[in-house]
């Protein structure tokens, strides 16, 4: 390293130089701290000589506290540092380390091995080129290492280090050595994991770690961090595959200028390139390749540029530009693995939000198909999927999507699905394909429309969707509510538990699961009563949030009014209609909404009605009142 310095010291220009320009390599360390990963990634970050400032000063000032000299304390107070470090952020953090030497700049993903951190581990491979598998070499091949080798080829990194660590503990045994490589080999095998180099190291002691070790003359491949600083970066993987530009914006500044703009995900272009935009499937020509810098011949992955065409072709923020000859495919349903990364679970027929690339577009688990269990690979059966659990499932999007296998391409094939109330990531997905019903929807196009019906019924029609606690009164107030407007000649239905759940329903349950599914039932059959021209009256409980956003996204804006029968939990307990509460409380009744089961309140609902104060009238008045206001009944 010295001659680094001495190029700092004395030409600083070409120092930086050199430094920018060298590639990056980011990899994964996987296996728990004591296989000796904080030992291996210390070592690393020590010889490289390369710690962040305040590293190096809480390192030295320890080193003088304890009057120690010379480099193996230094080393061993840091590497203790490290451990302290991720321990204190386990259940959150990812913790990124950054080092460089003279051949390539390094970041490293130190996650927690433990099975409860699956989804940390996600996090931290979804961007590296290389996992580190470490093991000891007394321990050999655990049920965590292949755990996480799996987690690594879901996740798509090709080339593994299997670093079977301690070897020093083992008398550095070449045959130690080659019983635990052939067995992870075997392992590998099932997984698809193939690009596999082996390693006998010890971290603590530096063996095959920066030199090759004199204790283990045996070994001849390379050393860790020779390897690391020479082995294919997965970029030149991407620069070679077919182009894809997600596009980020459209960029028009003036009406003679027109570009799309986004970070090149894979292959390469240049301008006379055939494109084609999707999921729209218009064609056109490259003409320019923009960057702030100037016009580019040819552009890469990984470069962020700004295509315009030869042709005025409508394409929009979240489309995919293809190469033309081999475009991206295009669907709406898919089968896809999914990691679950919340503490709530993931719910079949709960709408979430979908990115992929640029695009974000609303999401249902159709069909969870099966689980893996991750230690043994064991498919299960599946109903839902829990934290850090991963499943094999079918999602339907509200729209068509351009996208990849993840096989094929990471960029274009993963995706994560977000909360649509708190916006948190819940979920890490990969594609696999387009299910084959996806390619032979077409919507049949009718003559006689909702237009048409409701001018016949002189009304406009819409969905009353009443919320809140079990003997709230929705029902008594929906039904003075129907009474109402069929008084005023309006044609109207009223949806509840008795007609619902006894028919359409009659398969469901009260889990979390059966009742977020009841509820996707009931909004889809007000949808088509609303497309067939009536007035829709809801009473149901209905108390997730997203499960109302959901039925409230089925129909047009201004089609939809939420009714919140606010009564408190003391008061609809009192009333207790049905003896529900007393059931629940005996506990009798399992999953009751305000008794062992969560109320998810409106936040901004069109009405809220009172009824502690309020007789069911003057409730049923005031939604009439609000749909006259809202001129629903104008006609
Ligand atoms: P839900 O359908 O919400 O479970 P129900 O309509 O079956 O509730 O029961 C509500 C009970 O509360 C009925 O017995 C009703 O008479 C009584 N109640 C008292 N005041 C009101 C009010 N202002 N609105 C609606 N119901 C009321």
């Amino acid at each position: 390293m010295a001659h680094v310095s001495d190029l700092i010291a004395t030409n600083i220009d070409e120092y930086l130089h050199q430094h920018e320009h060298k590639s990056l390599l980011r990899f994964i360390t996987c296996g728990s701290v004591d296989d000796g990963k904080s030992t291996l990634i210390g070592r690393l970050l020590y010889e490289s000589k390369m710690l962040f400032e305040d590293q190096l000063a809480a390192v030295e000032a320890d080193s003088k506290k304890w009057g120690t000299q010379g480099g193996e304390i230094d080393f061993a107070l840091l590497v203790d540092g490290l451990a302290a470090e991720r321990e204190q952020g386990i259940t959150i953090d990812v913790a990124y380390r950054f080092f460089s030497t003279d051949k390539r700049k390094f970041i490293v993903a130190d996650t927690p091995g433990h099975e409860q951190y699956t989804r940390n581990m996600i996090t931290g491979a979804s961007t590296a080129d290389v996992a580190v598998i470490l093991v000891d070499a007394r321990r050999g091949v655990l049920t965590q290492t292949r755990r996480h080798s799996y987690l690594v080829s879901l996740i798509g990194i090709r080339k593994v280090v299997l670093a079977i660590n301690k070897m020093d503990l083992m008398g550095y045994s070449e045959t130690v050595f080659r019983q635990i490589e052939d067995q992870y080999r075997e392992f590998a095998k099932q997984i698809g994991l193939t690009d596999i180099t082996a390693m006998p190291l010890s971290a603590l002691r530096g063996d095959n770690m920066l030199a090759h070790s004199e204790h283990m003359p045996w070994y001849r491949g390379p050393t860790l961090m020779g390897f690391l600083e020479t082995v294919d970066l997965d970029e030149t993987r991407r620069q070679a595959g077919t182009f894809r530009l997600p596009v980020q914006w459209v960029n028009r500044p003036n009406l003679d200028f027109r570009g799309f703009a986004g970070t090149i995900a894979s292959g390469q272009v240049k301008p006379g390139d055939r494109i084609r935009a999707q999921p729209s499937g218009r064609e056109s020509t490259v003409a320019r390749i923009v960057t702030a810098d100037g016009d580019l011949a040819v552009a890469v992955a990984g470069q962020s540029i700004t295509l315009t065409l030869d042709d005025e072709i409508d394409i929009s923020r979240g489309d995919v530009i293809s190469a033309a000859q081999a475009p991206a495919e295009v669907a709406d349903q898919f089968e896809a693995t999914i990691v679950w990364m919340a503490d709530e679970p993931m719910l079949p027929g709960r709408p979430y939000l979908l990115k992929i690339g640029t695009r974000t577009v609303t999401a249902t688990i159709t069909e969870p198909k099966y689980k893996v269990n991750v230690n043994t690979l064991e498919h299960l059966a599946a109903k839902k999927l829990d934290l850090n659990e991963i499943g094999v499932c079918n999602v339907s999007l509200d729209r068509v999507v351009a996208f990849d296998a993840y096989t094929a391409n990471r960029e274009t094939g993963g995706f994560i699905l977000i909360d649509r109330m708190s916006n948190h990531t819940v979920g890490a997905g990969m594609l696999h394909f387009a299910l084959r019903r996806a390619h032979n929807i077409h919507l049949q196009h009718v003559d006689v429309d909702k237009a048409a019906r409701a001018a016949q019924k002189h009304q406009k029609p819409c969905v009353l969707w009443l919320t809140g606690l079990s003997g709230a009164g929705k029902s008594t107030i929906a039904n003075l509510v129907e009474k109402r407007l069929h008084a005023m000649g309006k044609h109207s239905y009223l949806l509840d538990g008795d007609n619902v759940r006894h028919g359409l329903n009659r398969d469901l349950g009260f889990t979390e699961a059966d009742r977020v599914e009841n509820v996707r039932r009931v909004a889809e059959v007000a949808k088509l009563m609303v497309d067939a021209g009536l007035i829709v009256i809801t009473a149901f409980i209905s108390p997730f949030r997203a499960e109302r956003a959901m039925a409230r996204g089925l129909v047009q804006d201004g089609e939809f009014l939420e009714i919140h029968v606010d009564t408190p939990l003391e008061v609809a307990e009192t009333r207790d209609v049905k003896g529900l509460y007393r059931k629940a409380r005996r506990g009798e009744l399992a999953n009751f909404t305000g008794i062992d089961s969560p109320y998810e309140a409106p936040e901004n609902p069109e009405l809220r009605v009172n009824t502690v104060d309020a007789t069911p009238e003057a409730c049923a008045e005031q939604v009439i009142a609000r749909m006259q206001a809202l001129g629903l009944l104008d006609d």
